[in-house]
């Protein structure tokens, strides 16, 4: 059953009580490998399903466009302390809706329509909001785009140097979705400097790792730091930027109103509640449980024969290239999806498949860790990891369901906050 409980939504919807139920007991079930994904605590589940949804705040603590602040304004200033001393930055808002929003009102905040700016390709690792075709930022504005290195799989940094010094982008993405390594934050910074850029480190994936201290901090590299709050910081959908005290208020205004109207003042109580948990000292036992558990999976991968780019990883993250496996990424996360291991196709570096059917698998291991495997248990899910990939290229129905019951079995005896 959800916790907490939803008999109010049972009777007076349903349907979707009954949806919500069963995707409380589908998360339940599986091991989750999306590297994206986490379990929030029932503390932030109950902050986000709150009445604070009701309120209307434009504006930001102490100027606010509506009447009622007495509770909000205290609220978001919690959030917006506890983000500031977690992150040992000089500002932070915590209004932006999610990533994206908050990548959009850095564009608003130092950029213009037509500008250069500058991110890792997408197909790289990079994410759709530093400057892809097909996103609003590569329409409005003029991208230029860094890769990896064939030969480690690694940024490659001088390439990034060269086209900042031919290019000179107002902005420059460092940071992205499926980067299995440290970014290199001083040396971005360099690059920054050199040309005048704004550096902005979108820290999405890894803002639960450097929190816990588990990866370095951009803080004092990148003046402009981006992430969401619900990947490795474990919190509510939302996203905060953060930043020295120059670039404060262009950011404020871009955000609001630049961009955004109200705050979800549900999802920055949320916030501030896994920004608590998030300054614990067992959540440092997290961050680094996550990457030890990432390296031990990794190693088992290899092991098993399957090709990593960059050979490993130094964070949460892992990323398969299935090109001399025979099965194409999205049949084989179809097939680990229905042996109850959830992860995503991904494109891999120089992909030579398209990108709805690529040749790679992420994976990532926040939302087991924070289930409570631990290394002892990455070799055997490298095990089923490999049965499955062997059963999908032979169509080995069977095989499928042999894990998918192994894996019940296992995962049932980790509980998951939000189910009781
Ligand atoms: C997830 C992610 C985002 C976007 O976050 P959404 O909340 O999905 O909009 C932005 N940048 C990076 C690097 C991400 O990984």
């Amino acid at each position: 059953m959800h916790n907490p409980p939803l008999p109010e939504l049972a009777v007076a919807d349903p349907e979707i009580a009954g949806l919500v139920e069963a995707e409380a007991a589908r998360q339940q079930a599986s091991i989750r490998l999306i590297a994206s994904e986490n379990y929030v605590s029932t503390a932030v589940l109950e902050a986000s399903g709150s009445v604070l949804t009701n309120k209307y705040s434009e504006g930001y603590v102490g100027r606010r466009y509506y009447e009622g602040q007495q509770v909000t304004d205290p609220i978001e200033t919690l959030a917006v302390e506890r983000a500031k001393a977690l992150f040992g930055v000089e500002h932070a808002n915590v209004q932006p809706y999610s990533g994206s929003p908050a990548n959009l009102a850095v564009y608003l905040a130092f950029a213009q329509p037509g500008d250069t700016v500058m991110g890792l390709s997408l197909p790289m690792g990079g994410h759709l909001t530093h400057g892809w075709s097909v996103s609003a930022t590569g329409k409005w504005f003029r991208s230029v785009r860094y890769g990896v290195r064939a030969d480690t799989g690694r940024i490659d940094l001088d390439e990034a140097r060269d086209l900042a010094r031919a290019e000179r982008p107002k902005i420059i993405f460092c940071g992205g979705t499926a980067i299995p390594r440290t970014i290199d934050f001083p040396a971005f910074a360099e690059i920054a400097r050199e040309v005048g850029a704004v550096l902005v480190a979108d820290i999405a994936h890894i803002a639960g790792l450097i929190a816990g201290g588990a990866h370095p901090s951009p803080v004092g590299h990148a003046p402009v730091i981006s992430t969401t709050t619900h990947k490795t910081l474990r919190g509510p959908r939302g996203a905060m930027l953060l930043s020295d005290a120059e670039h404060a208020t262009a950011l404020d205004k871009a955000v609001f109103p630049g961009l955004q109207g109200g705050p979800h003042n549900h999802t920055t109580a949320a916030i501030a509640v896994a920004l608590r948990e998030a300054s614990a000292p067992s959540f440092r036992d997290y961050a680094h449980a996550v990457v030890a558990n990432a390296q031990a999976l990794a190693g088992a991968l290899v092991e098993r024969g399957f090709d990593l780019v960059s050979g490993g990883t130094d964070n949460h993250l892992i990323l398969i290239d299935l090109t001399g496996k025979d099965i194409g990424g999205k049949p084989a996360a179809k097939a680990l999806d229905a042996a109850g291991i959830e992860l995503n196709y991904n494109a891999v570096p120089y992909d030579k498949r398209k990108p709805f059917d690529p040749s790679g698998v992420r994976l990532g291991t926040a939302a087991i860790t924070t289930r409570g495997l631990t290394p002892a248990h990455m070799p055997q899910l490298a095990g089923w990891i490999d049965d499955v990939v062997k059963a999908a290229s032979t169509e080995d129905t069977a095989a499928i369901e042999r894990v998918r019951a192994q894996v019940t079995e296992l995962i049932s005896s980790f509980p998951m906050p939000g189910f009781a």
